[in-house]
């Protein structure tokens, strides 16, 4: 009998998994997609490592996981406390992936949530119905509202008020001598850059991984173009990769951590709402402390169904 069901497998739900693993529970995790990983994705070009989206994380070097995941020297300092991984952020999304030999559904999307004798029903849209005793929901809100519009409509409800952004996120690599002595970091939404050896093919290169708003519908080499010339490069990268990511405005607004709290609490026991749109104080440090955040989401998220069905066997 399934202990517990993960629905998403990006990085929050990856997460649960494993703490899952960790103590012993039965889960299984459903993913939209053919590959885990979500927002995170990495890919390498003419020599450059350029990240889909994660890309900058402060508070890494303290968390817990990385050497048991044989990832400690994987991760390289940028500046300060901010680390980026040697060969991209997808490392730390095959690692966790790696290790879980429970149960996964791939390319499954889950449309209901019920109950049926005091056990939580999931839904899925090809028909395929599968039952657990906790669930852990670490998809953005609003695939959570849908799926909660029958386990509980007036969280659901609230989960639909959320507004969304898109977000371009681009990475494109240069010659140095293309680019100008000091980069307008402040047109975009955020700008990082690094020369690192395992990041560059050779010292004469540089890679900025950006980020800047922009309709979805926007082909990705009219983005590249635009980033190119708002840095005022001189010449077109020699390595880009450009991705449309809706991001949450909600977290920016000043009610939405009482509306957070409000939700959690229309929650049945024994469900979780995991991921950046649930947080419910702001994140340390928009933009760069969300890798650790989600990992210990993840955890705690895992933490709470152990308890939960422990408390339901005893009762
Ligand atoms: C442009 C951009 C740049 C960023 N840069 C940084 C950075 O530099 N540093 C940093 O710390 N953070 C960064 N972040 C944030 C970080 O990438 C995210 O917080 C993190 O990846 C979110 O992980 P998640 O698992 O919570 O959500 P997601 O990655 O959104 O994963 C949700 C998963 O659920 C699946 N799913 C959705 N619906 C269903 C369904 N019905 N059934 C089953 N599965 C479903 C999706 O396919 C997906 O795999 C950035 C985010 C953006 C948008």
């Amino acid at each position: 009998m399934r202990d517990v069901v993960v629905i998403g497998g990006g990085l929050t739900g990856l997460s649960a998994c494993y703490q899952l693993e960790k103590l012993g529970l039965r889960y299984t995790v459903i993913e939209l997609k053919r590959r885990f990983g979500g927002a995170i994705s990495s890919k390498s070009e003419n020599g450059f490592i350029m990240d889909g989206s994660g890309f900058a994380f402060s508070s890494l070097a303290a968390e817990p996981w990385l050497p048991e995941l044989g990832l400690s020297d994987q991760v390289l300092p940028l500046d300060g406390d901010v680390f980026i991984f040697r060969c991209g952020t997808e490392s730390l999304i095959r690692a966790l992936a790696g290790t879980l030999p429970g149960g996964r559904l791939m390319r499954m999307a889950v449309s209901s949530l019920g109950t049926c004798q005091r056990r939580f029903t999931i839904c899925l849209e090809n028909g395929l119905m599968l039952d657990a005793g906790a669930l852990i929901l670490a998809v953005p809100a609003r695939y959570a509202a849908r799926m909660l519009y029958n386990l509980a409509p007036a969280a659901a409800e609230r989960l639909q008020g959320y507004r969304y952004e898109c977000l371009w996120q681009a990475a494109l690599g240069f010659h140095k001598r293309d680019l100008p002595p000091s980069l307008p970091a402040a047109s975009f939404a955020f700008l990082y850059m690094t020369d690192h050896p395992a990041r560059v093919p050779d010292s004469d290169h540089r890679l900025i991984q950006l980020a800047l708003p922009a309709p979805a519908d926007t082909p990705s080499a009219d983005i590249i173009h635009a980033a190119s010339d708002r840095l005022g490069a001189r010449a077109a990268p020699i390595a880009a990769c450009a991705a449309a990511v809706d991001e949450a405005l909600s977290i920016y607004a000043d009610d939405h951590f009482a509306n957070m709290r409000l939700v959690r609490a229309l929650l049945p026991a024994g469900v979780s709402l995991v991921g950046s749109d649930f947080l419910l104080e702001p994140p340390g440090q928009p933009g760069l402390s969300q890798i650790a955040e989600r990992l210990d989401a993840g955890r705690r998220a895992a933490n709470d169904a152990r308890l939960f069905l422990k408390r339901r066997k005893s009762t």
